[in-house]
């Protein structure tokens, strides 16, 4: 352990819904599991979404933005609900979103799939190819066809109306995520897949010259391979054990990372950060505020907690800290515990303070 001397300033942003339930949760396992590893943190609870639109007319107030500028990381839950849809798009919660991200300069998303063992019966795949996949999609934020120019709508010389957006990257910006799918990759197991269509686009083939040079250069001790996004759309279905990291694009990592997830078949589970240069990165669960179950105590909050995990390993390089919430999660499992999304025969059903009650007693017989 590090030893106390260090204090961590996490921004809370608990959101809507179901936001503030796994959030506290989450700040609870987190100061636990820095009690015990001599690790100091100070939380910060800010507004953001719906919640901030409500109390001072804006889904991300400077102030908020601020606090998380000043922070190490940012824990954020979850934002929206039925009540903001109809708002014009300055004062939807979703706006918060974005601009945070903007705001902070995050242009790397990262988001396991992972099956948990316990968990294997929930995958959407057959037992032997679902048990034990656990895999990471890197995808580039802020760049690509998403944001690419020019774009827009036109006229072609037939007198037919066309649209168009680019594909760009910059050596620059493919560097940069290039060297987030390396350094995320070292942490795991070692193994980088690029994806890409370099067959076809020249952009493409730009991402996989940089990646190989960087690779040579960088990280020799990361092996390295390049897949086409067809192939590899394929691959994570027939088997996704194969994977390790996977580094991609702004449009290959919107789809791929959604069909990775999807392997694990619950929602609950699954924690994303969004990380930059340097900076706080922000750290949520993939799911949304599902406002559908807020407030009734039945929320999984380990997708929250396991958000925590990745705030400890790639937010502040605490790996041993991430490591054991993750254990932790995984023990809880083992006792048998679950909530509703989760829930199968001869399990014992809980609620989300309940649930977290149980990660921590883990964590403590862990020690
Ligand atoms: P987004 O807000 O990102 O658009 P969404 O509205 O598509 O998300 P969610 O809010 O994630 O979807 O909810 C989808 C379904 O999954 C809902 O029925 C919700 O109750 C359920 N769900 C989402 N998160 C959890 C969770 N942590 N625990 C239990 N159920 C959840
Ligand atoms: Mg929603």
């Amino acid at each position: 352990a590090e030893g106390a001397s260090k204090c961590y300033r996490v921004t809370v942003l608990p959101g809507d819904g179901i936001g503030p339930e796994i959030i506290r949760v989450a700040v609870d396992v987190l100061r636990l599991v820095g009690s015990q590893e001599g690790l100091d943190f100070e939380f910060k609870e800010m507004l953001v979404g719906g919640a901030a639109i409500d109390a001072v007319g804006s889904p991300l107030p400077q102030e908020t933005l601020d606090a998380c500028r000043d922070s190490d990381a940012v824990l954020l839950a979850a934002i929206g609900g039925y009540k903001w849809d109809r708002n014009e798009a300055h004062l939807r919660p979703e706006r918060g979103l974005l601009d945070l991200r903007v705001g902070l300069g995050v242009f790397a998303n990262l988001r396991p799939a992972t099956v948990f063992s316990q968990l294997v019966d929930s995958s959407t795949l057959k037992r032997e190819v679902a048990d034990g996949v656990d895999l990471m999609v890197v995808r580039e934020l802020t760049g690509g066809i998403y944001f690419g120019k020019p774009k827009g709508f036109g006229i072609n010389e037939h007198g037919e109306r066309i649209a168009f957006n680019t594909e760009i990257y910059s050596t620059a910006e493919i560097d940069r995520i290039a060297r987030v799918g390396f350094e995320t990759a070292r942490k795991r197991q070692g193994k980088l897949c690029s994806v890409d269509k370099a067959n076809v686009l020249e952009a493409s083939q730009l991402w996989r010259e940089r990646l190989t040079i960087i690779g040579a250069e960088e990280y020799p001790d990361v092996e390295l391979s390049h897949m086409y996004v067809d192939n590899a759309a394929m691959q994570l279905i027939r088997n996704p054990k194969q994977f390790d990291t996977i580094v991609t694009n702004n449009i290959f990592g919107d789809i791929l990372s959604d069909e990775a997830s999807i392997l694990t078949g619950s929602i609950g589970m699954l924690p994303s950060a969004s990380i930059g240069q340097s900076g706080p990165g922000v750290f949520e669960p993939v799911h949304g505020s599902a406002p559908d179950i807020a407030g009734q105590d039945k929320a999984n909050p380990l997708a929250q907690v396991l958000s925590v995990s990745m705030l400890l390993k790639y937010g502040l390089g605490q790996e041993r800290a991430a490591e054991r919430v993750e254990a932790a999660v995984k023990t809880t499992l083992d006792r048998g515990f679950r909530t509703g999304d989760i829930m199968s025969y001869g399990k014992t059903l809980v609620g989300c303070l309940h649930m977290g009650e149980e990660v921590m007693r883990s964590l403590e017989a862990s020690l």
